[in-house]
């Protein structure tokens, strides 16, 4: 695979089977691991200057089968992002009040303010997913959320919010290896739920659930990118590069705008302190 990771071409085919879990990148894996140092520092700084120029906010979606390491991914990824400009929401079975509004609703109000980076650890996506792939609302309710996703996200991406979503592909084979991995070893064995392996009984029907919200979904203002995750190095590089590499293009603008407002502070504090006035 020559580029790092793959994007869902709008209104495009997509083929899950072709794209390999294992790539990566042809990279490997101590280099990617002290690169990996440099961007999530790079996404500190990032942050930080986002923060200051409070124009734009970014939304990272995480989404992937279980096992397939968004938990990792997010605490890899954004390990050195100061707390006070960041946030990871994980969305859970919707509660009774969740339920008795429209999917977006919770959705909607945890989006990331500006100057913020704001973390989805799972998303509406699992209304399309889960929801789907259990028949937990009729077909002709959640086809019409395709559209319904599209226009939320491009609301928000219209006010300034820069949004990327992941998709943490593994192989069938690898999802077996991690969960008996977690009964093997004591200290994974918290992770354990049997409701996994039912789960993994539905992999087609989930596959065939994201591919088709990756394709109806994937938008220029807010792409889905797959990323091989079989390699866990591999992964949190990828997602790492990929952050890094959406928000640079913004950071001479942001620098230009925090450059303007600091020369202004200074002429309001100098001319506070009687410097530089005349008369
Ligand atoms: P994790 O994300 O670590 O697996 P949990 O074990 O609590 O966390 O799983 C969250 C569960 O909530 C998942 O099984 C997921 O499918 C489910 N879920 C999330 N959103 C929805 C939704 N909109 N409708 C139904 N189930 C959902």
């Amino acid at each position: 695979m020559a580029a790092l990771v793959y994007r869902v071409p709008p209104d495009g085919k997509l083929e899950l089977a072709t794209i390999d879990p294992k790539g990566n990148g042809k990279l490997d894996r101590a280099s990617a691991e002290t690169e990996l140092e440099a961007l999530t520092s790079e996404i500190d700084e990032l942050q930080e200057l986002l923060y200051g120029a409070g124009t734009h906010s970014l939304l990272v979606i995480v989404q992937g089968i279980d096992t397939s390491g968004k938990d990792g991914t997010v605490r890899k990824v954004f390990n050195k992002v100061s707390p006070l400009g960041s946030y990871v929401h994980s969305f859970k079975v919707p509660t009774e009040e969740e339920l008795g509004h429209d999917f977006l609703w919770r959705v909607h109000r945890v989006t990331p303010q500006r100057g913020m980076i704001g973390i989805f650890n799972r998303s509406h996506y699992e209304d399309v997913l889960v929801v789907r792939v259990h028949n937990l609302v009729p077909e002709t309710v959640w086809r019409k959320r395709y559209r319904m996703i599209n226009d939320f996200e491009h609301l928000l991406a219209a006010s300034n919010t820069i949004i990327l979503k992941f998709f943490l592909h593994i192989s069938k084979e690898e999802q077996a290896e991690r969960l008996l991995a977690r009964e093997k070893e004591t200290s994974k064995a918290w992770k354990l739920s049997a409701g996994d392996w039912r789960e993994r009984e539905h992999w087609e029907d989930y596959m065939a659930a994201y591919t088709e919200a990756l394709e109806r979904c994937s938008t220029a203002y807010a792409p889905w990118i797959i990323v091989p995750a079989d390699r866990k190095w591999y992964r949190n590089y990828a997602v790492a590069k990929t952050v890094v590499e959406t928000l640079r293009p913004y950071k001479d603008d942001w620098l230009a705008y925090l450059g303007k407002v600091g020369e202004q502070r200074l002429a309001e504090l100098r001319a506070y302190r009687g410097e530089g006035v005349t008369g």
